[in-house]
């Protein structure tokens, strides 16, 4: 069998690296040609040499010689204006966005436009530009599989069936840390508890979004634009074992779900080794201890920020945009202590009441937005 040749961009988050320990596993399977980080120069050079790409590319140039230095064979690029480039290049079969925020969209679209195989973990892409990315993969051969782990259990359940005998999806969320917070009590949450998850460990922005459950509007936003469904039609519903990653009800009334311990390198393999299923090693649930699978309406009034999402995607493309930008801002506001948690909300919701666009989008125009609110966003007290 050929060797998948893949691009993980966002090789050193926690996604990256847990794709890594997958190919790890599989050495026959996959040939990583590329990886890239932000920052954190020494983990991407460790990976450059177990791995030994053909390229590796670091955004900031603070390390640039000190990597190149224990490069080997590699060749280091700096600048994240170069994502692209790499994500769209001969050279690759396969491209693992696990990038994070909007700085993901541009290497979406353009792996889509060469063509790629994108295995998507960076949700922001399709809140941002989930139009544009629609519209670029019917022209194009590109396939697009959710590493999302509700996402990718939704695709699991959609195996065989027919998109339109799909009544509702229901995406399940585990409530974060302050699910059985008062409102009172999440006045005074602190950093060091929003970076806190009951079940899952990620990277910081995704724990934040996961506690204030923007992170289940942002995923309401991709469920709609991966299998175009009308956001009604997609229920959230508080799971807080995180055992049932989603489900589908049909028109029947029949529902399947798809279960397993919260373990991203499952949705990762999934995504990676699509339509068939590569071996894992890794936990299995334990069927024979005594346990229960509870369920929970969304309290909307503790968590605005799921609403706030479901409402940008009615009043129009630019809206999630502003969406976005704004809870990035207020989310690295919030963990630079500048801002307290439950202005988190507060931002989002005044960016969509004060930036208001007509323009049909483009990806340009989508720069411009986000920049704009993002300023917005900042000089707000
Ligand atoms: P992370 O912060 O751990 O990793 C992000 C990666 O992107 C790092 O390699 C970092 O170096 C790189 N990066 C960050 N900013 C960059 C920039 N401006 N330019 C270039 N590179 C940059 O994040 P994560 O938790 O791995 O999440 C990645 C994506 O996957 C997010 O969109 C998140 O919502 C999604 N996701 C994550 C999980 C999870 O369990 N971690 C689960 C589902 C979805
Ligand atoms: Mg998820």
């Amino acid at each position: 069998m050929k060797k998948q040749r893949l691009a993980i961009l966002g090789s050193t988050g926690s996604i990256g690296t847990q794709s890594l320990e997958i190919i790890r596993q599989h050495p026959d399977k996959f040939d990583v040609v590329y990886l890239t980080g932000n920052s954190n120069w020494k983990l991407l050079a460790e990976q450059i040499q177990e791995f030994t790409p053909q390229k590796a590319l670091i955004a900031t140039e603070d390390h640039l010689d000190d990597l190149k230095a224990v490069a080997g064979n590699t060749e280091i690029v700096t600048g994240a204006d170069y994502l692209p480039e790499l994500a769209s290049s001969d050279d690759v079969d396969t491209v693992l966005n696990a990038l994070v925020g909007f700085a993901g969209f541009d290497s979406t679209l353009a792996a889509i436009k060469a063509g790629k195989k994108v295995a998507l973990a960076n949700k922001e892409s399709l809140v941002v530009g989930g139009e544009i990315i629609t519209e670029a993969l019917k022209k194009s051969s590109a396939e697009l599989i959710p590493v999302d782990s509700e996402h990718s259990a939704m695709l699991q359940c959609l195996v065989g069936e027919n998109y339109d005998e799909i009544e509702k999806i229901i995406i399940t969320a585990s409530g974060g840390p302050f699910r059985e917070f008062t409102k009172q009590q999440m006045q005074n949450v602190t950093v060091q508890q929003a970076l806190k998850h009951p079940n899952w460990s990620m990277g910081a922005k995704i724990t934040v979004d996961s506690s204030t459950m923007m992170n289940k509007g942002l995923e309401i936003i991709e469920a709609h634009w991966l299998f175009d469904i009308p956001v009604e039609k997609i229920e959230p519903v508080i799971h807080p074992q995180s055992i049932i990653h989603s489900m589908i009800t049909f028109i029947d009334g029949s529902s399947k779900a798809q279960l397993g311990l919260p373990d991203m390198k499952v949705p990762i393999i999934y995504a990676l080794s699509h339509p068939e299923r590569f071996p894992l090693e890794t936990p299995r649930m334990n069927w024979q201890k005594a346990q229960k699978l509870t369920f929970e309406p969304v309290d909307y009034e503790k968590f605005p920020c799921v609403k706030l999402a479901m409402e940008s995607i009615e009043a129009g493309g630019y809206a999630s945009v502003v969406l976005n930008a704004a809870n990035e801002v207020a989310v690295e506001r919030f963990l630079k202590e500048e801002i307290g948690y439950i202005q988190i909300p507060e931002i989002v919701e005044k960016s969509l009441a004060n930036i208001q666009w007509n323009d049909s989008l483009d990806p340009e125009t989508l720069k411009e937005i986000d920049k704009e609110t993002r300023t917005f966003a900042q000089s707000l007290k």
